[in-house]
């Protein structure tokens, strides 16, 4: 299975469309974006003839305090020195009448143009509440496919909170986007383990599924190196039954890892990569998808 993630804080309609509309025309299996940008290009897709009911659609909220909730803006401590326009992977940095702005829509909150300003002009918050996320979804009559929960944040005890809320309140198939960053494996099993059980008791009958996210939002280029997180993490999860997603640091070099390795994800999820792939050469993007697809003839 082939994931596109077009990421939970890329609110960028109009590149998402595009990039989106690339990769549907190779069979890919899974899209996965903000609830903002669903809306949006499925019926982008859909105008454009692609037979939509063979992709399924996810959407990603994150929990409070998760990488993939945050956004950069620019303080007054900005010396206007223009270094960090270049550095943006989302070129989400833009000059407008010499004042130097973070384009929300653009920017994923990846934090890399914090720890490169070296005047201290970047700071990090975060955008929406999960209760307001949920919310929405609830209301609208347009439904994704997938949920998926992006529980990277260092209190356990709240995540477990968080998700019973969720589950409380949307029934349908899971995800939960979980990396290494703040607990050991042993305390992540177990974390996971407890999700399940919550899961049984409020969802059952649907489909829950892990992504294991290595690198996360590293925009890998090319590299093997950049896999090797996201895949021994897919490893170590393995045992444990649930279908799992391989997702951070993936690229071209992935199918040919998991091969290497005997590894047969149910999904690998391809993100920075697939999408400035799609921008710079629609061939190559394509042929990412078919080389996904050889992992499970
Ligand atoms: S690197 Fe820092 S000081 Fe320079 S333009 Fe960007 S935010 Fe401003
Ligand atoms: S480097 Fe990351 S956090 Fe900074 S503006 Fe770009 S996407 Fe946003």
């Amino acid at each position: 299975m082939f994931k596109l993630i077009l990421g939970l804080g890329n609110q960028d309609i109009e590149t998402s469309k595009k990039i989106a509309y690339i990769y549907s025309q190779s069979n890919i299996d899974i899209i996965d974006s903000s609830f903002e940008v669903f809306k949006e290009i499925k019926k982008f897709l859909e105008d454009k003839s692609i037979d939509t009911s063979k992709i399924k659609f996810c959407v990603s909220v994150g929990l409070l305090g998760d990488i993939h909730n945050k956004k950069a803006k620019i303080n007054k401590n900005c010396a206007k020195c223009k270094k960090c326009i270049s550095f943006c992977s989302q070129k989400a940095i833009e000059i407008t009448n010499e004042e130097i702005k973070v384009n929300s829509k653009k920017c994923i909150g990846c934090s890399k143009c914090r720890h490169f300003c070296s005047f201290g002009a970047i700071d990090i918050y975060e955008e929406n509440s999960l209760e307001n996320n949920i919310e929405q979804i609830k209301n609208n009559t347009l439904k994704p496919d997938i949920l998926e929960l992006h529980l990277d944040i260092k209190k356990k005890k709240k995540i477990i909170k968080d998700f019973e809320y969720v589950l409380k309140n949307y029934k349908g198939d899971i995800s939960i986007c979980i990396s290494r960053k703040y607990f050991g494996i042993k305390k992540i099993i177990k974390l996971i383990k407890k999700l399940k059980e919550i899961f049984d008791k409020y969802n059952k009958g649907f489909h829950f599924m892990i992504q294991a996210d290595g690198s996360s939002m590293n925009n890998a280029d090319g590299e093997y190196s950049s896999n090797l997180e996201a895949l021994a993490f897919y490893k170590e999860l393995s045992d444990l039954g649930y279908d799992i997603i391989i997702s951070g640091g993936t690229n071209d070099k992935t199918p040919y890892l998991c091969k290497l390795f005997n590894l047969k994800p149910y999904a690998v999820a391809y993100g920075s990569y697939a999408r400035k792939t799609a921008l710079e050469n629609e061939k190559k993007a394509q042929e990412l998808v078919l080389k996904t697809a050889q992992l499970y003839d």
